[in-house]
């Protein structure tokens, strides 16, 4: 079974990926948020979204910025997009997480603990049919002929279960 720290940290991202989803459904038709937006003389910085993702920005002014030095960045692709953009006596960085990213990165934690839920439920189910049909639990060699301890690997060996048992 999953621990319970990695239940909640599942249940937890399961949230957020279910509010992203809800945010990205409200972007692509509504106007945008800006969650907040701090402008400095100098100075500004950002968080908002777009209608495809969720954006941080920040603007420094300087006056020893120089146009093209050092040399502006640029990658865009899928929905993702980062820049570096200088001018003269400004800077602007902006970095776009798109929604579809985000969602699949919040989901990917919950599907990792069904994952490990179903393998222990799996491993559950073999140990049961191999008590049941008097294999080794470790080995899977045939008990019939032993009492104690497995022949084969030595493990000690479960008493039978008893006909009403519940396999859950
Ligand atoms: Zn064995």
């Amino acid at each position: 079974m999953p621990s319970l720290r990695f239940t909640i940290l599942s249940a937890t991202s399961l949230l957020l990926a279910i509010g992203t989803a809800a945010l990205w459904h409200r972007c692509a038709a509504g106007p945008p948020f800006d969650f907040f937006i701090t402008i400095t003389p100098d100075t500004s910085y950002g968080l908002g979204t777009e209608r495809r993702g969720i954006i941080g920005f920040l603007q420094l002014q300087r006056p020893s910025y120089r146009s093209g030095v050092p040399e502006d960045i640029q990658v865009v692709g899928a929905g993702f997009r980062y820049l570096r953009m200088t001018s003269d006596g400004m800077r602007r960085y902006n970095l776009v997480l798109p929604f579809w990213m985000l969602t699949i990165f919040w989901t990917a934690v919950p599907c990792l603990w069904l994952l490990r839920r179903l393998k222990a439920r799996a491993r559950r189910l073999k140990d049961r049919a191999r008590k049941r049909n008097r294999l080794c639990v470790t080995c899977g060699y045939d008990l019939r002929a032993s009492s104690l301890r497995c022949p084969e690997c030595g493990a000690e060996i479960a008493k039978r279960p008893l006909p009403n048992e519940r396999i859950n």
